[in-house]
């Protein structure tokens, strides 16, 4: 059997690399080399244009004032990010980079920064800045749990079909008031976990990986088990801390 290929193009990453977000990337590479999944990995920066066909996007986060260039390059690329989407490519954001996956992210003082709208979520800027260790429910995955570390001020309010991506359990996630976290909408998914978020989540990374894989082979095709127990480990450290 040929062997098995994927694409992820990483966005903004000279921008949107906050708290280290590019470990996500390094995870996604890691765990398809481990099971001989050839992922091949293409950075877009500012003034690049997006072609489709990409099996996996990554976002990460950033300050207000990153996001205000990226929303703009992000509104150029906007109908081919949408079409991808439509398509059931992966889409994974984080904190930042999440709020302009959604319809808009309303800053302090400053414009409103358009999101690309593949998540039916608004954020507006609040009062203040919540900061520390988050875990939350998340009921289609062993173990049901994601955890991670938030640093934001927005507060995100979803609407229409965007699901939350899982519950909090401790922290505050999208808004501190209505106890989800994340979003949800076909194979886009938003989180405010920094972290970074995926190595102390192998359960998510390769559930994420299965949709790409399923997008691209139309197949639900099985991943080879390894060997979590350190990434596990790291896990339950966190879900044993308060905030
Ligand atoms: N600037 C946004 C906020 O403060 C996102 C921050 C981030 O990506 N950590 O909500």
């Amino acid at each position: 059997m040929s062997k098995l290929k994927l694409k992820l193009v990483h966005l903004y990453p000279l921008f949107l690399n906050i708290y280290g977000d590019i470990g996500n990337v390094k995870v996604f590479k890691k765990r398809c080399e481990w099971r001989d999944i050839d992922l091949e990995i293409e950075q877009i920066n500012i003034g690049d244009k997006i072609t489709p066909g990409t099996d996996i996007y990554f976002i990460g986060g950033g300050q207000d004032r990153q996001q205000v260039e990226v929303s703009v390059e992000m509104q150029k690329n906007k109908s081919v990010l949408i079409d991808e989407y439509n398509n059931d490519a992966v889409f994974l954001g984080i904190c930042g980079g999440y709020q302009l996956m959604g319809q808009y992210y309303q800053p302090h003082d400053a414009e409103r920064l358009e999101g690309i709208g593949i998540l039916d979520a608004c954020t507006i800027a609040g009062s203040m800045r919540f900061i520390g260790n988050v875990s939350a429910k998340i009921d289609y995955l062993h173990p049901e749990t994601i955890v991670g570390f938030e640093n934001h001020s927005g507060l995100t309010y979803l609407n229409g079909d965007t699901t939350p991506m899982a519950s909090i359990i401790v922290g505050n996630g999208n808004n501190g008031q209505d106890r989800t976290e994340g979003a949800r909408s076909r194979n886009a998914f938003g989180t405010y976990l920094h972290g970074s978020f995926l190595p102390k989540n192998p359960h998510f990374a390769d559930y994420l990986i299965k949709l790409a894989l399923k997008k691209r082979y139309n197949d639900d095709i099985t991943l080879s088990p390894l060997d979590d127990t350190i990434e596990l480990k790291a896990h339950d450290f966190v879900l044993n801390k308060t905030y």
